[in-house]
């Protein structure tokens, strides 16, 4: 005989996982992944989204950074990549 019919079923994870650690896809937000397998995951998921694909664009200092193009110069104006990158650009 087995009992599973615990009475705190439900949050007992809470403090386990930090939400911190999870980036959120930028084409859907209900798709959060650790920063690692982003990168994979938004190649795929570009594929699924094209309408919204669309109006996306890829930070220039990190392929991880998809944002509205609207907002990609605002973004890499302060892109926390930025730095990383020496200001030597050639035409
Ligand atoms: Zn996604
Ligand atoms: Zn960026």
């Amino acid at each position: 005989m087995s009992i599973f019919s615990w009475p705190t079923h439900g949050s007992y994870y809470l403090g386990l996982l930090e939400p911190e650690d999870l980036e959120i896809c930028p084409y859907d937000p209900n798709h959060r992944m650790p920063a690692s397998r982003l990168q994979y995951h938004l190649a795929s998921c570009r594929k699924k989204n094209p309408k919204i694909a669309k109006k996306m664009a890829n930070c220039k200092y990190n392929a991880c950074h998809v944002v509205p193009i609207k907002r990609l110069k605002e973004h890499e104006a302060n892109c926390v990549n930025r730095t990383a990158i020496d200001d030597g650009e050639q035409g």
